[in-house]
């Protein structure tokens, strides 16, 4: 079984909003594919995963993007 690594807990695949303050602007990834503790609420996000939100960040970086609402695809 796949357990939180802070408390233990079971983790539950699910969905979760991720946000980020680019400083100029945010940007609101919805949708992101996520393990999430049923104990604690830590939210666990694979590589693969994590890579492809840099990338959108890196876009809206570039793009200089007040706010930036995208799903995650
Ligand atoms: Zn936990």
């Amino acid at each position: 079984m796949d357990l939180c690594a802070i408390c233990g807990g079971e983790k539950k695949k699910g969905k979760t909003t991720y946000s980020v303050e680019l400083g100029f602007g945010v940007v609101v990834i919805r949708h992101v594919p996520a393990s999430i503790c049923t104990q604690c609420g830590e939210e666990w996000i694979e590589a693969d995963v994590a890579k492809e939100l840099e990338r959108i960040v890196e876009m809206a970086r570039k793009n200089k993007l007040e706010v930036e609402v995208v799903a995650f695809k």
